[in-house]
């Protein structure tokens, strides 16, 4: 007999969401994780007295989850609560104008309007085109793809739509922000304020299908703001980890897992690390597809060639650089009304981030990449005490492997290798850049931590080369193809053996949709 029901690898969201269901449903479970670190990309540290999420920030996607909707009793008795700002997002341009995105539909109207004429009204009716196509969209992003009932709910939508609208429609869906954002708003504000959103998803303005994903961030974020975990992220995670233990889970910390153990008859029956074997009827594993078929199902021989050869030809995207500064006092921007949005992008809009995308994937350090300023203090004061200041900054064109700076700064510093020399350098960059929108950032900054890509993949195994999404996020792998188009949704050749994770549909983010997908199969 099986010692657990289930056996997770990975204590990141997907395997916390699952586990948190299945031990509530009286299962017996066990979570092994390899770092001493609970939680994955959610992480977060003291800074100069301050809590500081190092790592994922913002959950509009798991508020808006079905996961949340499952355990909302559990998080809010762990005294979970999320905070969020009026103004969530806004860009500014390099001439320092700039246009804000509220979580309120007419005022966000009424300013785009007045920045261009007819511009608000035609937000108004793209994010009613999303409102309109949520429930097909959002099954889309929600359920397991490859089922007979996903493939009737398909064929009634077309039916009821009718062929040549359905068709007209997947090509709006399929359409990229390239084309699609300058078709429908003339200002260079809003242009700018909508592309830099496409990298949080872990696409570029060129990617099929980014259009729809822009338009379902815009609408999200309009709906629910940009939420953090009030006191910081680390408080989500200790929730978890009280729902599992609480419901008679056990977790463990500091056990890579190194095998995954397979029947004569090709089910799973647990898993080995260095220091104990395990048995489970069913494993979920959180983990990408190289290292699943490439490391853990190495000496298997149930695994088809084909899934080999689809899981080592998994790509990874650009790499992303963090940089966290805390500051004595309130950032001086140069307009206030930016001292309270919490993710600020500096872009010039879609040209620019298309442009940086490029060289990023060049392996060229970007001449004018994005800049988002995430705001974590002015979103939940709690954090900083004594007047400090947190500022969250992500860089999300990063190349992986820098072989040249397309500015040439930074040039003979570029040989193929993020080092610590590097790193500093590049962010000096980037504090130069920001400095002309907030005045005091160098001088008021008491402390300072910078990670790129290579300190990413040393965090978590799961980010390889530095890409903060767990692999590409191109359409010929997202969808019914993520993890990969040999495996149907998130099961694998070994029986009960789950594939889950950021690598998996629905793909990143801490909406953990995963983890819940295959709980539904479990408890
Ligand atoms: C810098 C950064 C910023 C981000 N910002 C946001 C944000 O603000 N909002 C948002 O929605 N998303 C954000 N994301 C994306 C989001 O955080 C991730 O997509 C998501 O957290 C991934 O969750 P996961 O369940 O795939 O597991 P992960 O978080 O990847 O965790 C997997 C865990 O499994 C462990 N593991 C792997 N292999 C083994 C093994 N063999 N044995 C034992 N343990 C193993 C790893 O050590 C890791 O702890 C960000 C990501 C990064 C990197």
């Amino acid at each position: 007999m099986s010692a657990y029901h289930t056996i997770f690898i990975g204590g990141g969201i997907n395997n916390l969401v699952c586990a948190g269901i299945l031990a509530k449903s009286g299962k017996k479970v066990l979570l092994l994780e390899r770092s001493n670190h609970l939680g994955g990309c959610i992480r977060s540290e003291e800074m100069e007295g301050c809590v500081v999420d190092t790592l994922s920030t913002a959950y509009p996607l798991f508020v808006t989850s079905p996961a949340y909707g499952e355990l909302k009793a559990d998080l809010d008795a762990e005294g979970i609560e999320f905070c969020a700002t009026e103004t969530p997002t806004g860009t500014i341009l390099s001439d320092k104008s700039y246009a804000l995105i509220k979580t309120n539909r007419d005022q966000n109207q009424a300013d785009y309007n007045r920045l261009s004429v007819g511009d608000g009204d035609r937000f108004r009716e793209q994010i009613r085109f999303i409102e309109e196509n949520a429930e097909f969209l959002f099954s889309f992003l929600g359920k397991e793809l490859v089922t007979f009932s996903m493939a009737k709910y398909v064929a009634k939508y077309v039916w009821k739509t009718g062929i040549k609208e359905a068709f007209d429609k997947a090509g709006a869906f399929v359409s990229n922000v390239r084309n699609d954002i300058p078709k429908h708003f003339n200002g260079k504000e809003l242009q700018a304020a909508l592309a830099p959103w496409i990298l949080h998803t872990g696409m570029s303005p060129d990617s099929p299908f980014s259009a729809t994903m822009s338009k379902i961030v815009a609408f999200t974020v309009e709906l629910v703001g940009l939420p953090m975990v009030k006191g910081g992220s680390y408080k989500i995670v200790e929730a978890f980890k009280n729902i599992i233990e609480k419901n008679g889970g056990e977790i463990k910390l500091g056990q890579d897992v190194e095998e995954i153990l397979v029947d004569a008859k090709g089910v799973v029956s647990g898993v080995k690390t260095k220091k104990e074997t395990f048995t489970a009827k069913n494993v979920v594993a959180s983990v990408t597809p190289t290292q699943l078929y490439g490391r853990l199902l190495k000496s298997s021989n149930i695994v088809p060639e084909r899934v080999r050869k689809d899981a080592s030809n998994y790509k990874y995207g650009m790499g992303n650089t963090q940089i966290h500064i805390v500051m004595n006092e309130e950032p001086k921007w140069y307009d206030k009304n930016l001292s309270k949005v919490t993710y600020v992008h500096l872009s010039d809009g879609i040209n620019d981030v298309a442009r940086a995308c490029t060289q990023a994937k060049n392996q060229e350090l970007p001449e004018k990449g994005t800049i988002a300023i995430g705001q974590p203090t002015a979103t939940d004061p709690s954090r900083a005490k004594d007047g400090k200041h947190v500022l969250w900054i992500q860089l999300p064109e990063c190349p992986n492997f820098p072989k040249a700076d397309a500015s040439k700064e930074l040039s003979h510093l570029c040989k193929g290798e993020w080092t610590e020399e590097l790193r500093e350098a590049y962010a000096d960059k980037i504090i130069d850049r920001i400095s002309k929108y907030i005045s005091n950032i160098k001088e008021a900054t008491i402390a300072r931590k910078v990670i790129s890509p290579k300190d990413l993949s040393e965090l978590n195994i799961n980010l390889v080369n530095g890409d903060p999404y767990g692999g590409l996020c191109e359409i010929e792998q997202y969808l019914v193809f993520r993890p990969l188009k040999s495996t149907k949704n998130h099961t694998t050749p070994v029986k009960n053996l789950y594939h889950s994770g950021a690598s998996t549909h629905p793909g990143p983010g801490l909406g953990g949709g995963a983890g819940f997908l295959i709980a539904q199969n479990l408890k």
